[in-house]
């Protein structure tokens, strides 16, 4: 009796499985359709200076407006994408979609418009077109090189070697910044440091949340000098460091005193529609007149 009641669970817990399965592979199937109906759209986060508090670039994080779910986040959507290979395409609207967006907007608070940061999955940057691509979404909206930012994931950087160095260095030769994502969450192999042409380092949110502004905690100090000790890294090898999830004013005078260059997070601003971005822009442009020539 015992049993079969097992074997019962058994069936349950696989048929609980199979069904997550089958709405996996729903959900993947419907990506196709949902580019061609216009379902995903792009929201704009700010990478602010903590020098002097101007936006120096804009990150494009991508939602899918699904019929029948609601607004889904890319956590639930983007791994599905890049197990099917369906992140080329959505990888592809995403390029497109920011760089003609990023060509509308004027310079803010500082002498150049912000550059938009977009994030590369591996198989996109292990795709041989890659450089083409770019190169055709940077011709067809005329968005300069420079203020175009592609941010991979630092294990993505580590399974980067052959081909995908050469398309990388060539995008950078162009002027393409090249970004380090999630940087300080995966098994640091530097040696991509070395091989590859980074221009910046985004140090993951994972560190920040340590820095409750409260100096005698052993735990703030640790991660206080785990961060100071890759800003000096990052500096040392003339990148530019960007910390992600800064939520709070204590944060980010912290990060500023131990020598951050930007940073991303929900006290600087949360995700949003380019309207925001291009309010901020005004604003910083009213507040600064005399000093950026126009
Ligand atoms: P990411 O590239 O590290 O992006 C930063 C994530 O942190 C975003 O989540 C953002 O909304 C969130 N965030 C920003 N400020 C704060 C803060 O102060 N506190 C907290 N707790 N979180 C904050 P989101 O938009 O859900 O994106 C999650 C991840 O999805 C991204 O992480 C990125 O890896 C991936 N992703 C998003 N858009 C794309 C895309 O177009 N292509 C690819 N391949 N991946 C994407
Ligand atoms: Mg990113
Ligand atoms: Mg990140
Ligand atoms: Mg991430």
């Amino acid at each position: 009796w015992a049993k079969a009641a097992g074997g019962a669970r058994w069936e349950l817990f696989d048929a609980d499985r199979n069904q997550q399965e089958l709405a996996r592979y729903a959900l993947s199937a419907a990506i196709p359709t949902a580019l061609e109906r216009g379902e995903f759209y792009l929201d704009y986060q700010p990478l602010t200076s903590l020098r002097d508090g101007t936006m120096v670039g804009v990150e494009a994080l991508v939602r899918w407006r699904h019929p029948e779910l609601g607004e889904l986040r890319p956590d639930r959507f983007i791994g599905l994408a890049e197990e099917t290979g369906l992140i080329v395409p959505l990888g592809g609207w995403v390029l497109a979609d920011a760089a003609r967006e990023a060509e509308n907007w004027p310079a803010g608070g500082r002498p150049a418009a912000p550059f938009v940061s977009v994030n590369l999955a591996v198989r996109q940057v292990h795709r041989p077109g890659l450089v083409r691509q770019v190169l055709q979404v940077l011709e067809r909206t005329g968005l300069p090189p420079e203020r175009l930012q592609l941010e991979i994931t630092e294990s993505a950087m580590m399974s980067t070697t052959g081909e995908p160095v050469h398309a990388l260095r060539a995008l950078a030769d162009m002027g393409v910044r090249i970004a380090i994502d999630d940087f300080g969450t995966g098994y640091s192999n530097l040696a991509y440091l070395r091989d590859l042409p980074v221009t910046e380092l985004k140090i993951a949110g994972n560190f920040v949340a340590g820095l409750r502004g409260c100096p005698s905690d052993p735990k703030t100090r640790t991660d206080e000098r785990i961060l100071a000790s890759l800003v000096s890294l990052a500096h040392a090898l003339d990148l530019t460091v960007t910390v992600e999830g800064v939520e709070t004013a204590a944060q980010a005078d912290r990060l500023r005193a131990i020598g951050c260059d930007a940073a991303q997070g929900w006290h600087f601003g949360r995700p949003g529609p380019t309207g925001q971005i291009l309010d901020r822009l005004d604003r910083e442009r009213q507040a600064a007149p005399l000093f950026i020539p126009r």
